[in-house]
């Protein structure tokens, strides 16, 4: 048993108080808190923040933290969670304290200001703001770049550890050479799926519903977590017996259904993080790439699946007759993979999805390495969707406005989205051969497979990196083929291509 160790424990215990409790508001702000209480509540969580900040960065912590790194008597959680708290430590107090509040203003601001521009269709007002925003992350990652480190790779590396510019030039690369010829092949058979039916008069309380009835089929635990109604769905995770989901609800029955079982993934992987793990700096799920995996591999690899719609199509029949009575379930199978090139990211299908992340990716390289001033961003933005998709915006707000993260300072995170499916493929591909994939959605077991992510993915938390996971899974290194093939195989089959 390591000394030094204990002495940091009630330091660290403190510290995930402040974080959970934080993590709760912003929950709650989103979800019930009435509307008139944000400013105050925000001052709350500004001091919690501080709070957070003065405990990870007290002088006693980082002696312990220096101590233990020496101490060879630590288990493997514990050195885990002393290499998070180093790093942590690293992170906060690399900048210095007067350009951190700044920034942290700074982006508050531009929310706001990015949110009138997007409804206003203007993006000149939002492009100054924007500009400072590019130039204090550029700042930021410049004072944690190793020598010769780009400060893209620096930005990538916060969101996936050990993927830089090199591993997602190939990535994206092979997405461009091989998806976009796919798609316009699909685009160009001429083969139309009708998918009419899954809009209409859906009422809100039978979404409810039949979304409470997945989540539970897929796995989610409702003794440990909670469903709640938000503007734009998300997880939030205080700790392994309290994960919580929300969704939104429309007139489209299939967003309100995919949100929650792709939610109940984010939310699975957390409620698969052991006791020994939570509530400590590694009892996360690993990444964002990771998460973003196992959210999407139970929204489109099992939950778009036909084979997973045998032995529960008839639960949706019965809470939608009038709209799904007539519907055979080859048909509803065929409506809900719909490939249809968008101009919205947080719309598309599954198979342009990554498309949209592409072209994020090759702007944010041209941002942050190539000084490409935010003036010329509506026409690139116009240009490479008309180049990819084949779709060109009208507007800025359909365009280089519609997503929030730039105006919070997020550059890097946009590839995380498109490595999750792809990780959530080579996942699957390997699977298949271990299992009978197919004919366990067939019998309505996912239990197996849900079994199989937690024992190989959950339950390590933060311990191994994605990178690490994939390969002690599948035996080989990320390879974005497996994701392509995934792909051409089930559109392919579904357009007859
Ligand atoms: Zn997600």
């Amino acid at each position: 048993m390591s000394n030094a160790y204990e002495e940091l424990k009630p330091f660290l215990e403190r510290a995930q108080a402040f974080q959970t409790a934080k993590i709760l508001f912003e929950w709650d702000n989103e979800t019930l808190a009435p509307r008139m209480a944000e400013p105050n509540t925000t001052k709350v969580v500004g001091t919690l923040s501080g709070e957070y900040f003065s405990v990870v960065t007290d002088r006693r912590v980082k002696e312990l933290v220096k101590r233990c790194q020496k101490e060879e008597g630590l288990t493997e959680v514990e050195r885990a969670v002393v290499r998070e708290l180093a790093e942590e430590i690293e992170k906060l107090e690399c900048i210095p304290p007067k350009e951190y509040r700044e920034f942290a203003e700074l982006t508050a601001r531009s929310t706001g200001i990015w949110a009138r521009a997007r409804k206003d269709n203007d993006f000149d007002s939002f492009a100054p703001i924007l500009k400072e925003i590019v130039e204090y992350t550029k700042k930021f990652a410049s004072y944690r770049a190793g020598e010769g480190q780009k400060l893209y790779d620096v930005m990538l590396d916060d969101f996936e550890k050990g993927f830089d510019t090199e591993t997602l030039d190939r990535f994206f690369g092979t997405l461009k050479e091989q998806l976009v010829p796919f798609l316009k092949k699909l685009t160009d058979s001429g083969v139309e799926i009708d998918n009419r039916f899954l809009t209409g008069d859906y009422k809100k309380e039978d979404q409810e519903a039949a979304g409470r009835f997945f989540a539970e089929y897929v796995g989610f635990d409702f003794d440990r977590g909670v469903m709640a109604v938000s503007a734009h769905p998300f997880t939030t995770n205080l700790h392994n017996k309290d994960v919580r989901i929300t969704t939104s609800y429309n007139d489209h029955v299939d967003d309100s259904l995919f949100s929650v079982i792709h939610e109940s993934g984010h939310g699975i992987y957390e409620l698969g993080i052991p006791d020994e793990l939570t509530q400590t700096l590694v009892g996360q799920g690993t990444s964002m790439g990771m998460h973003e995996s196992q959210s999407r591999f139970f929204e489109n690899i099992i939950g778009r699946n036909e084979a997973f719609w045998v032995p529960v199509y008839g639960k949706l029949q019965e809470r939608f007759p009038k709209q799904l009575g007539h519907i055979a379930v080859e048909q509803f199978v065929k409506a809900i993979n719909k490939v249809e090139p968008s101009l919205i990211r947080t719309q598309a299908d599954e198979l342009t999805y990554s498309l949209h992340v592409l072209i994020r990716y090759e702007i944010e390289k041209m941002l942050i390495g190539e000084d490409l001033p935010v003036e010329k961003l509506p026409k690139i933005w116009a240009d490479k969707y008309e180049e990819y998709l084949g779709v060109r915006p009208e507007n800025v707000s359909d365009g280089v406005l519609q997503d929030i993260h730039w105006s919070q300072g997020s550059f890097g995170y946009f590839p995380s989205y498109a490595l999750g499916s792809a990780f959530g493929a080579q996942l699957y591909m390997y699977m298949r051969k271990k299992m009978d994939f197919e004919g366990l959605l067939r019998k309505g077991d996912i239990r197996t497979i849900r079994e199989f992510l937690r024992e190989n993915i959950h339950q390590y938390g933060k311990l191994k990196t994605s990178r690490q996971i994939l390969k002690d899974i599948t035996g080989e290194d990320f390879n974005p083929q497996y994701y392509i093939d995934y792909l051409v195989e089930k559109y392919g089959k579904l357009y007859g291509i």
